[in-house]
């Protein structure tokens, strides 16, 4: 059976055994209260009236019942209109609901519930909601995502196209063109890679070993790895003294790759004579690590989308420089690490500070 007549049913029952019980009640009280009426009558009337109590007594109780009887119809009509009206917003509700769970499991993620009132259903409606904004996110970067690739893939791929025809036309030599083709795979390759990585972190797979280490130890070793690269650019690269830090729980490894997108974006952005600090300070619970370069900034409107997966303030300009996902792998590692990572810019430069948790003194 639909909800619909289910429900106007179970209301019309306890509509009936409330008025089943009502009749019988009143039956069982009505003696009483009649008897007591009647009493008072009586003394009202005089000598002559206990005479007439039987009488008084049967009339009484004939009026009620004749009274009872003729209202309980339309009783019975007013209380099963009620229970028409409120099955009917209930069914309404949930009408709502399979209309937007369809609507939702055909691909239509813009479908929302109202949300008016406070009652379970209306809560219901609130999670459902939600529940489509998340799926539509989740839709939207799938779609931007494959978009993404097959922009990123085009590129390479009309490259090694158009090396292979100036091959044939005697253009290039098969030199020029092999060490052209080795550099075009690289970048699909890191590509490949950097796109594996993303979807890990994004879902949450990605294993962390994590420690307990000095966070001079996390700067040392960032630094190390990047002094000659920045030494040949041109580029001034500091290391602040990290004095008095307690010690950090995170992963050694992970930490290290977020400090080296940090430093190489920071290299590749930063002009020839400028410079690059690399700092550590306490704050809370929290160690926090900065990357501050002299770049010429990011624009504010683009500073919120820098860590979107292959997002590029200068597409033209990075491209082969990066596979745009180094922030979104950044971010994603650092909050897999209970920490986060932050921007702020001016034209003067920008200051990139990677939150880690400090580690628990037992
Ligand atoms: P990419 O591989 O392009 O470097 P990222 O995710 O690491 O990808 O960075 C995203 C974009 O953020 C870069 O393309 C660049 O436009 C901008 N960006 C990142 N770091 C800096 C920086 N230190 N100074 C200026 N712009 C930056």
């Amino acid at each position: 059976m639909k909800l619909y007549p289910r429900l106007f049913l179970s209301h019309l029952l306890v509509i009936c055994v409330a008025l089943g019980a009502v009749l019988l009640i009143s039956e069982t009280l009505a003696s009483a209260f009649i008897r007591h009426h009647v009493a008072q009558m009586i003394t009202l009337i005089g000598p002559d009236g206990a005479s007439l109590r039987p009488d008084l007594e049967r009339g009484v109780r004939s009026t009620l019942n004749a009274a009872l009887l003729a209202s309980l119809p339309l009783a019975l009509v007013v209380a099963a209109l009620t229970a028409l009206f409120s099955a009917r917003r209930v069914v309404k509700s949930v009408e709502l609901l399979r209309d937007g769970s369809h609507a939702i499991a055909t691909g239509n993620y813009e479908r929302r519930l109202p949300e008016e009132g406070r009652d379970e259903l209306t809560d219901v409606a609130r999670h459902f909601n939600r529940m489509a904004a998340a799926l539509q996110t989740v839709e939207q970067g799938r779609v931007e995502l494959i978009s993404n690739v097959a922009h990123e893939l085009r590129t390479p791929l009309s490259a090694l196209r158009g090396y292979a025809e100036a091959m044939n036309d005697g253009v290039m030599t098969p030199e020029a063109v092999s060490g052209a083709i080795l550099r075009e795979t690289a970048a699909m390759e890191r590509l490949a890679q950097d796109l594996s990585v993303v979807s890990r972190v994004e879902a949450g797979a990605v294993e962390l070993h994590s420690s307990d280490f000095a966070p001079s130890a996390l700067l040392l070793d960032a630094f190390e790895r990047f002094a000659g690269a920045y030494e040949e650019r041109g580029v001034a690269l500091f290391r602040a003294e990290a004095v008095a830090l307690p010690p950090i729980t995170a992963d050694f490894e992970r930490a290290s790759q977020i400090l080296a997108n940090l430093l190489g974006n920071a290299l590749r952005h930063t002009p020839r004579g400028g410079h690059v600090t690399l700092g550590a300070e306490h704050q809370g619970g929290d160690v926090l690590f900065t990357v501050m370069d002299t770049g010429g900034g990011i624009p504010p409107e683009h500073l919120d989308r820098i860590f979107e997966r292959f997002y590029r303030v200068d597409p033209a300009r990075t491209r082969g420089d990066g596979s745009g996902v180094g922030l979104t792998i950044a971010r994603g590692l650092a909050a897999r690490m209970g920490g986060s990572l932050t921007v702020s810019s001016s034209p003067q430069g920008s200051i990139f500070t990677l939150k880690l948790l400090a580690a628990h003194v037992h």
